[in-house]
């Protein structure tokens, strides 16, 4: 029989949206007791070469610092945006928004999202009411009403009232309280890099509407910018066998100049762009968050 563990929440996922629940229900209950289930070891900094770079609102940036970890995200891996161009190749039609307009110091800022989850799983291990356990494989799952949910795990029974999955976008919580996702692929490929400018940035976040998908570059520290190109299966192809050199003439080209001439400060990287929808959020005692719940275009 393997050890069962009580708990008042058990969250299966310590990815940027698991950590961030499981802290702020310590944060808020404090007598509420976490157990966090993460199939991957503890991220670390070194192994780090995710060029991911996610966007997000004051409301998103409020539970970072409500959490602790936005004061040591803002000295080395956040960037404010001031401004948002939007353009597209075929027509006329430009937007602009500014922090000006809806009078804020900025409309949001650029994370690093590897450096955000690392910050992040540290403050987990450091809080009382939690209890993190990294590598480790879910078994089954019991979930019924009358009882406490339970999953077990190659290290033991976790059990609670609510247990959260937020373990991504193939979610095994999902699958194992059998509610069904609808997935659809965007037939396109993203394609991500950080680049430098010859021209400054601006602390704009620009996109632009292509034949193909859509392009945005958004600005980091240093006139660095994070770039996320969709395109269709063949461009995707072709511009990856390119050149770094032709790459980023390209690049250029496709945003008109507007930033001069790029350069890359580190290798590509492309992977197919899905959605997926769950068909519920919730059976029982089990509640779907995160790209668990939902995910769609990275620039939707
Ligand atoms: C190029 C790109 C740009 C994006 N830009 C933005 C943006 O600007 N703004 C924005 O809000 N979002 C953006 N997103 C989306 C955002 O990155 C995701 O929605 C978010 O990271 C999802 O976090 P998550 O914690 O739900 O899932 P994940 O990050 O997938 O984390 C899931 C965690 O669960 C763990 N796990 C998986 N299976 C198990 C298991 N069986 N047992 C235990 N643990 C398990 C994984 O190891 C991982 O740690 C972007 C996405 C992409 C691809």
């Amino acid at each position: 029989m393997s050890k069962q563990n009580n708990y008042d929440l058990v969250v299966v996922g310590a990815g940027l949206i698991g950590a961030s629940v499981a802290l702020l229900a310590a944060y808020k209950m404090p007598k509420c007791r976490v157990a966090l289930i993460e199939r991957s070891p503890r991220l670390s900094l070194q192994q780090h070469n995710n060029q991911r770079v996610v966007a997000l609102g004051q409301l998103a940036t409020g539970v970072l610092d409500t959490v602790g970890v936005f004061k040591d995200l803002q000295q080395n891996a956040c960037f404010p945006y001031q401004r948002m161009f939007i353009w597209d190749q075929h027509s006329r039609g430009e937007l602009e928004f500014s922090s000006n307009d809806v009078d804020l110091p900025q409309l949001g800022h650029m994370i690093d999202s590897v450096h955000c989850n690392y910050l992040l799983q540290r403050a987990l291990e450091a809080h009382p009411q939690i209890d993190v356990v990294f590598d480790t494989r879910i078994g089954e799952l019991e979930n019924s009403e009358n009882t406490l949910a339970t999953v077990s795990t190659n290290k033991g029974c976790y059990s609670a009232p609510l247990i959260v999955a937020a373990d991504g976008g193939q979610s095994s919580i999902r699958r194992l309280a059998k509610i069904s996702t609808n997935q659809h692929s965007y037939e396109q490929i993203g394609i991500v890099a950080k680049i430098a400018c010859s021209l400054p940035h601006q602390n704009t976040a620009w996109q632009r509407f292509l034949k193909d998908g859509p392009l945005g570059v958004l600005p980091l520290a240093n006139n660095q910018c994070s770039i996320v190109w969709s395109c269709k299966q063949p461009y995707a192809q072709r511009l990856n066998v390119m050149s770094d050199k032709e790459f980023c003439l390209e690049l250029a080209e496709a945003l008109e100049h507007r930033l001069g001439e790029v350069s890359l400060v580190n290798p590509r990287q492309s992977f197919p762009l899905n959605s997926n929808n769950s068909a519920r959020y919730f059976n029982q005692r089990i509640v779907l968050v995160g790209d668990a719940a939902h995910s769609i275009h990275p620039l939707a």
